[in-house]
């Protein structure tokens, strides 16, 4: 197997060096980019680790130029206590964050979970079962216990979309992506109305958790 690429965008070498080192030793291929414009010019990677704070262009323009060409995984990095910048990050198109410092095991776990979340998976075919919950994507039946569901098109999707990674965290972004089958950079509103009529239809607001920053979690409630 090809080893996965890792482009380092960041501009310290005391940090980037040691970073570079780990990943290569976890099997990594690496470039580093020191610079926005470096990381811009270099060849698409399979994923990007993307600092914040860069002496020429801000990680978030980056970010977006990125995503304006491409769909490579982007994890950001910033530095404690940036806790507002990961909202406008995932919104740019960021698929996970990461808060310095941090430890390698993390990183490479992040590395790997973003790269296999973001392959182009639909989702899966067929009955996926939470709790009571059983979601039919062939059928495009809802059945919560013996009752049967009657939702819109996106709200089905939606749903659909969550039930495949229960307990999982799903980010904004990914549902955009995989419910409206498109990269989106404008307001929460239209996921966060469908998320309210769902809570309501499924008569629990418990069903779907709302994961500040970051998505949804769909789990059986309490
Ligand atoms: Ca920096």
């Amino acid at each position: 197997m090809e080893p996965m690429k890792v482009l380092v965008v960041e501009d310290e070498s005391a940090i980037a060096e040691p970073l570079i080192a780990g990943l290569e030793r976890e099997g990594f291929e690496v470039e580093w980019a020191a610079t926005g414009e470096q990381a811009l010019a270099a060849a698409e990677p399979d994923v990007v680790l993307l600092d914040l704070r860069l002496p020429d262009i801000d990680g978030y323009t980056v970010c977006r130029r990125l995503r304006e060409r491409s769909d490579v995984p982007i994890i950001m990095v910033s530095a404690r206590g940036e806790e507002v910048d990961r909202v406008v990050g995932l919104e740019l198109g960021a698929d996970d964050y990461v808060v310095k410092p941090f430890g390698l095991r993390e990183l490479v776990a992040r590395i790997r979970a973003v790269s296999r979340r973001t392959r182009t998976q639909p989702v899966p075919d067929g009955r996926l079962q939470v709790g009571e919950l059983l979601v039919d994507t062939r059928a495009r039946r809802v059945l919560l216990g013996e009752r049967e569901l009657k939702l819109t098109a996106k709200e089905f999707d939606l749903l659909a979309a969550l039930a495949a990674e229960p307990g999982v965290a799903v980010t904004r972004h990914l549902l955009f992506e995989r419910v409206w089958e498109s990269r989106w950079f404008g307001s929460t509103k239209t996921i966060d109305v469908h998320v309210a009529s769902l809570r309501r239809k499924l008569g629990n607001p418990g069903w779907i958790e709302t994961v500040r920053g970051v998505g949804f979690r769909l789990q059986a409630p309490q």
